[in-house]
């Protein structure tokens, strides 16, 4: 039978459940156990998709074509399998669900209200999982204890509780104990409030995780079991860790794993298989180089927006022994700046995926600097979208050129609507979601890197290049090197004669993992090496010469 765990927060937002949940999830997968995990999200959007990245940071998107919460990310890194469009559920996807029902008629008559009916959803959209035959699905709340949105959810746990019995459901409630530095002490009662506050929706918490600045000492674990009625082996410190690939060891230590298959009786079949995790540990902690890697984007001070491309470029630092500095680039103060002195100290430029005209200028200009100087670029997205639209203005000499999604007027529309998008309406969850295929030709970096001819990767766009323009910008040199098999939409664009210029129409950086780093992003980060060693090389050079 399939067991449930529940992950909810309390005190504050912020303290990292979904974290919590993916690290649990990852000890319990390394001891045999088929996991996944999903997100409730108490907000009334049906997905984050039409958010903007300053509301809800990066928009995470699933093999099927879910926009979807950044924590998805999180889950597929540590777990290293896919998540689906089932992984995260919304209370606006809940409300519709009910009311499309209510308006076939399908409740019969019936006053629909929040209890049965809308918690009968929850229930049903956790249980979907099951179909999937996972041992254990671990399901996250979204929010805060206390938050009015939450309620349904919480409500839906205790019935869950109720109906399926003590060992098959487990709650986890992940809290905030307090290091008041005047007082020198940690202070537990926030988070004896917070259980209380879970404890009048019905639910008895199982197991705390105490997010900290300061280890807990017994006399405080006993204090927080006592006073919330937990055991004492139930109470796991969090400390704060310097990456977060480190919580999964730290909840080992803490026998967070242990604590919850005795709890769920679940048969303790083995030491927990974490090799490949550590060796990767071992080189992010003690990595023997270092790059700097200029980002630009327009949501530069939110790292948040970029998640899953930062975490992309430290499993792929792991591989090359290497730290991936990623500076980040404002591509709207690049406007106003020098831009050979701005990106002079980097090793390589990775130009951001986004919507819109703002700080375009800036990606122009940057994508100029690398192409004229060598420098390696990687552009995903609007990125490859902005270094076809810079080479056809400067080196094709068509002036104007543009993506119609910046001037739908553009005298040379090199970057124009796909022809699926031209009738639609509706902003959300109409892009260009999910996996496509790609071929890859011979003889190109895409190639070398994948050391395969097909691949799949996940896409979120409306704009595509125009073919119209292909060949001109081929003959000068700016090539497809990956195509659509179906639809012949140009995936990959690669420069001739360059050392690493290379534009993907789709996110690599989405299935990137800890146990699988992506080809594209680990050839991205030796190309930077090489630049850096090439630069140091010419500079030893001008210091003999002078
Ligand atoms: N705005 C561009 C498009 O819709 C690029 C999207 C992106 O970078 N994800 O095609």
């Amino acid at each position: 039978m399939t067991k449930y765990i529940f992950v909810t927060g309390g005190v504050t937002s912020s303290l990292g459940k979904g974290i919590i949940a993916a690290s649990l999830a990852k000890l319990l997968q390394a001891k045999g156990f088929t996991v996944t995990i999903q997100k409730l999200d108490p907000y009334i959007n049906i997905d984050p998709g039409t958010m903007n990245p300053y509301e809800h940071g990066e928009c995470y998107v699933t093999e099927d074509g879910a926009e979807t919460d950044l924590d998805l990310g999180h889950y597929e890194r540590f777990l290293g399998t896919p998540t689906s469009r089932a992984n995260n559920v919304t209370t606006g996807k809940i409300y519709q669900t009910v009311i499309e029902k209510e308006r076939r008629g399908e409740y019969l008559g019936k006053t629909v209200q929040v209890i049965p009916h809308i918690t009968d959803e929850i229930r049903r959209r956790i249980q979907l999982l099951e179909r999937e035959g996972f041992n254990i699905i671990i399901t996250e709340i979204g929010g805060t204890v206390g938050d009015i949105e939450s309620l349904p959810y919480l409500e839906a746990i205790r019935q869950m509780q109720r109906d399926l019995g003590k060992p098959n459901c487990l709650v986890i409630h992940l809290t905030l104990i307090i290091n008041l530095k005047s007082a020198g002490e940690l202070k537990t009662k926030a988070t004896q409030h917070s259980v209380k506050e879970l404890q009048t929706s019905g639910i008895q918490p199982d197991i705390l995780v105490c997010r900290t600045e300061r280890p807990i000492d017994m006399d405080t674990r006993r204090k927080i079991a006592q006073f919330c009625n937990v055991e004492v082996r139930a109470v796991i410190e969090a400390m704060d860790a310097d990456s977060i690939y480190q919580v999964p060891i730290l909840m080992l230590h803490e026998r967070l794993d242990s604590v919850v298959i005795s709890k769920m009786s679940l048969p303790d079949k083995q030491e927990p298989n974490l090799k490949k995790w550590k060796s990767f540990l071992e080189r992010i902690k003690n990595p023997s180089r270092e790059v700097r890697i200029g980002l630009v984007g327009k949501y530069n001070e939110l790292p948040d927006a970029y998640k899953s491309i930062y975490e992309a470029f430290i499993h792929a630092g792991a591989v090359h022994d290497c730290k991936v500095v990623v500076e980040s680039v404002h591509s709207e103060q690049l406007e106003r700046t020098d831009v050979a002195r701005r990106l002079e100290n980097l090793d390589a430029i990775l130009v951001a995926p986004g919507f819109g005209d703002r700080g375009i200028k800036g990606k122009l200009e940057a994508i100029k600097y690398v192409r004229e100087n060598n420098i390696p670029f990687f552009g995903i997205c609007l990125g490859l979208q902005c270094a076809v639209v810079e080479f056809a203005r400067n080196v094709l000499e068509l002036k104007g050129a543009n993506s119609t999604e910046m001037n739908p007027d553009a005298p040379h529309p090199v970057i124009h609507l796909m022809d699926e998008q031209k009738n639609v309406v509706n902003k959300g969850g109409t892009m260009r979601l999910g996996a496509y295929e790609c071929k890859l030709k011979k003889d190109s970096k895409a190639i070398e890197a994948y050391e395969k001819k097909h691949i799949r990767e996940r896409h979120r766009h409306r704009y595509e290049i125009n073919s119209d323009y292909i060949e001109q910008l081929a003959k000068k040199g700016l090539k497809a090197t990956g195509v659509n098999p179906e639809s012949g939409l140009v995936e990959i664009m690669e420069l001739e004669n360059h050392p690493w210029f290379l534009g993907v129409q789709f996110h690599p950086e989405y299935k990137s993992t800890v146990e699988n780093p992506h080809p594209l992003f680990i050839a991205f980060v030796k190309a930077a090496l090489d630049y850096k060693v090439k630069k140091s090389l010419i500079h030893a050079k001008e210091v003999n010469v002078n």
